[in-house]
């Protein structure tokens, strides 16, 4: 059994087939999703879903690209719902920063800022936090060490292969792998799987994003992860059901509440 620990099925392009999308994955033996909070405005729809359907949790968060939405109060209202188990995605990402050197720093100083509000966040209501770190690898491990992450943990999700951030499995932070690994080009990530210790190992699809081989280019979806984990596997040369076993209870360790609904 595989649990697709950040998966966005609140975003728009799941609204019609929805039902199909959580079928089909229960068919490959996806029983669970994690919902990862983003833009807090489609909070309502994360929690209809999994409201509607036992093994789906979801997080309270805001992704860097939304600060603009970032409501503490707002936030707090969702986390004490049965289904939220985390706190994120929330992080620093320097993918996209304005050209103007102010304007840079400025924006960068605000990601910090919200990010470091969740750090604290996450600390008072006792849940992992999902991280987002993209091109910021420097300042997000400052930051999560500095502010003593390590009290909650949580995942560093679609780990970017960045070899700084390998030692953030020491302040309890998990490893999660998504669709680039089965990329021709991921070189990278390929390369520094082996070094992540395997008990700190997640699977995500962080769809509708980041579709793994051979459907890039398509919707990504919760069944995909299998392609992720046969190619985890054979990097890996770990026998696929053991591997999937080992990452399965990975995931109950830092996300509690899907050992007791499966
Ligand atoms: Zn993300
Ligand atoms: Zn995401």
């Amino acid at each position: 059994m595989i649990i697709d620990t950040h998966c966005h099925l609140n975003d728009q392009r799941y609204f019609d087939d929805l039902d199909e999308v959580i079928t089909r994955a229960k068919e490959h033996n996806v029983k669970g999703v994690l919902i990862p909070g983003a833009d807090p405005r489609e909070l309502p729809r994360a929690v209809e879903i999994c409201e509607q359907n036992e093994n789906i949790f979801f997080s309270i968060g805001v992704h860097p690209y939304d600060l603009e939405f970032y409501n503490e109060d707002e936030l707090l209202k969702y986390a004490s719902h049965p289904k939220c188990i985390a706190v994120g995605e929330c992080g620093l990402d320097y993918f996209r920063l304005p050209k103007d050197e102010v304007e840079k720093e400025r924006e960068k100083e605000a990601q910090k800022e919200i990010f470091i509000a969740q750090i604290k966040l996450a600390k008072k209501v006792q849940k992992p936090l999902i991280i987002h770190i993209r091109d910021a690898s420097e300042d997000s491990k400052k930051i999560l060490i500095e502010h003593n992450a390590k009290e909650v943990g949580g995942v560093l999700h679609c780990y970017n292969a960045s070899p700084i951030l390998l030692e953030l499995d020491k302040h309890g932070f998990y490893f999660g792998i998504g669709g680039v690994v089965t990329f021709k080009n991921a070189k990278k990530l390929v390369e520094i799987l082996p070094q992540i210790p395997i008990e700190k190992l997640l699977i995500e699809t962080d769809g509708p994003y980041l579709t793994p081989h051979p459907h890039r280019g398509e919707r990504n979806e919760p069944w995909y992860t299998t392609f992720i984990l046969d190619r985890m596997s054979e990097i890996l040369e770990i026998e696929r059901a053991k591997l999937e076993k080992i990452i399965l209870n990975n995931t109950y360790k830092i996300f509690e509440e899907f050992s007791k609904h499966s």
